[in-house]
């Protein structure tokens, strides 16, 4: 694991609570921007997503639970 830049205790704090039971969601870059300065693939703002979703982002900014969910539809529409 490579050295990042603190994110600050307030946003540490906020994502370690909203990770709830996935606490290694923690361990994930905070931003997009430290994602991709990782080569990383997932990060996790801690922040809902547009469905309400608590769940790490890929590096389109979409929500993995909202990814899978797409899937599931487009496999359904067949
Ligand atoms: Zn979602």
């Amino acid at each position: 694991m490579t050295h990042r830049e603190f994110e600050g205790f307030t946003s540490y704090a906020r994502r370690l609570k909203a990770a709830g039971d996935n606490p290694g969601w923690v361990r994930l870059p905070h931003s997009k921007r430290v994602m991709q300065a990782e080569g990383g693939k997932l990060y996790f703002t801690g922040e809902p997503c547009k469905r309400g979703h608590i769940s790490p982002r890929n590096e389109h900014g979409d929500c993995t639970q909202c990814h899978v969910m797409r899937l599931a539809e487009r496999r359904n529409a067949v």
